[in-house]
C-alpha cells in the first residue's frame, strides 16, 4: 500500500513538472515515506532526517516531506524533533501533496494529518491520483483503504483508518485503462481484500431503506440488497478484461474468505493459481488473543477447499513467532499446523511491539528472546523443508514466465516469474521486461528456480514511461 502512494506521490510531482533526481543533493523535493509496520521504522526516519539536514542547511530552498503511516502517527511529534522538515502529511491526504509543498513555499512548515478519508472524495483511492509506476507492464490497483479488523499485533487499523470500498465500476475502469496501456498484470490491493463491498451493499441497503421510507421504492427493495462482500465477483471482472493475463491480490483475510472467491479462482484463467493466507499462529489460544477469528483448524479447512477447487495451487504465508504469552505447547501448534499446510513460502517474524497496538501493553507477557530465536529457527526449518520439496516439484514442467528483466548476478541470464510467484532464472537475450516466456524447469533451490527457454509467447506491450522535463 505504501509502494503504491509512493507511486502516486512521484505521478503527481511528475504531473507538476518535477522529474526525477539521481541523488537527494540534485533534488528540489525529498519525501520519504514512512510505513510503521517495518520495525525501526522511526530510528531510520530521523536517522535519514539527520543525514538530510546539512543538505537542507546549504540549500534553503530544497523541501522535505514526510509522508505515510508514521507520519500519520508522530504527527506535530515530526517537525518537533526534526526542524528542517517542510511538509508532514498523512495517510488520508496523499492527493494534498503539491498543495502542500506550494503552501509551505508560502508560509512555512505545514503539518497535515486528516483523522479518516474522505468518502465522497475521488482522491480517497490511491489508484485515482496520476501515478509514475515503478513497473510498466505490471500496476497495483487499490480497492479498497483502512481495515476493520482489530489484530492484536498491528497498527494498521489506527494508521489507515476504517474500511472504505472503491467503487466497483471504477476499479474496472482502472484496470481496463491499465490493459489499455499495455499493462498485463494487476495486483488487487487492499488490507483485507475479501471483505471488499461488504461497506458499499450496506450503504445500498441504507440508501433503498430511506427512499422506501420516504414511499419512493416497494417494501421489498432494501431487504433484497445482500450484505456481503462481492470481491468474487470483483475477480471475475477483472480477469476477463482483454489484455489482463494474470490477476494477482494482496492480502485476504482467513476469516472472511468464503468458496466463491475459489470458485472464482479456479474459473478465471488470468487469476493466477497463488493464494497469500496468512496464517499468524497455529496456536488456538494465541490466535484468540490476536483476535484472528479463526482457529488452526478452521484454517486448514479452508486451505484444503481452496486446494480442492484450484489445481496446482500455491499457497504462501505469514507467522508471527513469540507473540506475547506463547508457549512451547502454543508453538508446537504453530510448527504442525505450519507442516499440514505445506506453504511453498512463509514470510517469517519474531514478534516485535508496535506503539500503539494492544499487544504492545502485554510487557510481562513477552516471551524470552533467547526461546523466541530458537522457535523462529525451528520453524524456518519445517517451513524451508516444504518449501524446497514444493519448488523441486517443479522440476520438469514448462511454466509460463513473464520476465521482470536482466539478472544481478549473472550476465546473460533473466529472471522472470511464474503465476505462482516463483523466481526464474533463465538464459535468454533481447526480451524486455513484460514478455511472457515458456521455460523448462531444470533445477530448485528454496529460493528460485532455473530453467531453458521454449519459446516466447507474448511479446511487451506497455508504454514506456517518458519522465515529464521540469520546465
Ligand atoms: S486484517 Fe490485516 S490490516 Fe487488518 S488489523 Fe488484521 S493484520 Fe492488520
Amino acid at each position: 500500500m505504501n509502494e503504491h502512494d509512493s507511486e502516486r506521490i512521484a505521478g503527481m510531482l511528475e504531473a507538476d513538472g518535477y522529474s526525477q533526481a539521481d541523488n537527494a543533493e540534485d533534488a528540489d523535493v525529498v519525501v520519504l515515506n514512512t510505513c510503521c509496520i517495518r520495525e525501526n521504522a522511526d530510528n531510520k526516519l530521523y536517522g535519514t532526517l539527520g543525514n538530510l539536514k546539512p543538505l537542507k542547511d546549504a540549500n534553503p530552498d530544497l523541501q522535505i516531506v514526510v509522508a505515510g503511516c508514521l507520519a500519520q502517527k508522530d504527527r506535530d511529534g515530526i517537525q518537533e524533533r526534526a526542524g528542517h522538515v517542510d511538509v508532514v502529511f498523512g495517510t488520508h491526504n496523499v492527493h494534498r501533496a503539491m498543495d502542500l509543498l506550494a503552501e509551505a513555499k508560502q508560509t512555512g512548515p505545514v503539518t497535515e494529518i486528516w483523522e479518516q478519508a474522505m468518502v465522497d472524495e475521488d482522491a480517497t483511492f490511491p489508484s485515482a491520483l496520476p501515478a509514475k509506476r515503478a513497473t510498466d507492464y505490471a500496476g497495483w490497483l487499490t480497492i479498497q483503504i483502512g481495515c476493520d479488523n482489530s489484530c492484536a499485533f498491528c497498527i494498521v487499523p489506527a494508521v489507515r483508518g476504517q474500511e472504505i470500498s472503491r467503487p466497483f465500476d471504477d476499479i474496472v475502469a482502472e484496470a481496463e485503462q491499465l490493459a489499455a496501456n499495455g499493462v498485463t498484470e494487476v495486483t488487487l490491493l487492499g488490507q483485507n481484500v475479501n471483505s471488499y463491498g461488504r461497506d458499499l451493499s450496506l450503504a445500498a441497503r441504507k440508501a433503498a431503506e430511506q427512499a422506501q421510507a420516504s414511499g419512493e421504492q416497494p417494501a421489498t427493495a432494501a431487504n433484497s440488497i445482500k450484505i456481503r462482500p462481492q470481491f468474487a465477483s470483483l475477480l471475475r471482472s477483472v480477469g476477463q478484461i482483454d489484455g489482463i493475463r494474470r490477476v494477482r491480490f494482496t492480502s485476504p483475510h482467513p476469516k472472511d474468505m468464503t468458496p466463491d472467491v475459489f470458485a472464482a479462482m479456479a474459473d478465471v484463467p488470468s487469476v493466477v493459481p497463488h493464494l497469500h493466507f496468512p496464517l499468524q499462529s497455529g496456536s488456538d489460544r494465541i490466535l484468540s488473543a490476536m483476535h484472528r477469528g479463526y482457529t488452526g483448524a478452521r484454517f486448514l479447512e479452508k486451505l484444503a477447499a481452496a486446494r480442492e477447487v484450484i489445481p496446482d495451487l500455491a499457497v504462501s504465508t505469514d507467522i508471527i513467532v513469540g507473540y506475547p504469552g506463547e508457549t512451547d505447547d502454543d508453538f508446537e501448534a504453530t510448527l504442525e499446523v505450519a507442516a499440514a499446510a505445506e506453504f511453498d513460502s512463509a514470510y517469517t517474524f519474531v514478534f516485535s511491539p508496535r506503539p500503539g497496538t494492544e499487544a504492545a501493553e502485554l510487557v510481562d507477557q513477552f516471551c524470552d528472546p533467547k526461546v523466541v530465536q530458537d522457535r523462529y529457527e525451528r520453524l524456518r526449518v519445517v517451513i524451508n523443508r516444504f518449501g524446497l520439496a514444493k519448488y523441486r516439484a517443479r522440476i520438469g514442467l514448462i511454466e509460463e514466465v513473464v520476465v521482470e528483466g536482466a539478472s544481478r548476478k549473472n550476465e546473460g541470464v533473466l529472471t522472470g516469474r511464474t503465476s505462482h510467484n516463483k523466481i526464474v532464472h533463465f538464459k535468454a537475450e533481447n526480451l524486455k521486461p513484460g514478455t511472457y516466456a515458456l521455460v523448462e524447469i531444470v533445477d530448485a533451490t528454496r529460493q528460485y528456480l532455473s530453467g531453458n527457454l521454449v519459446e516466447v509467447t507474448a511479446r511487451a506491450t506497455h508504454r514506456t514511461t517518458i519522465p515529464v522535463a521540469a520546465l
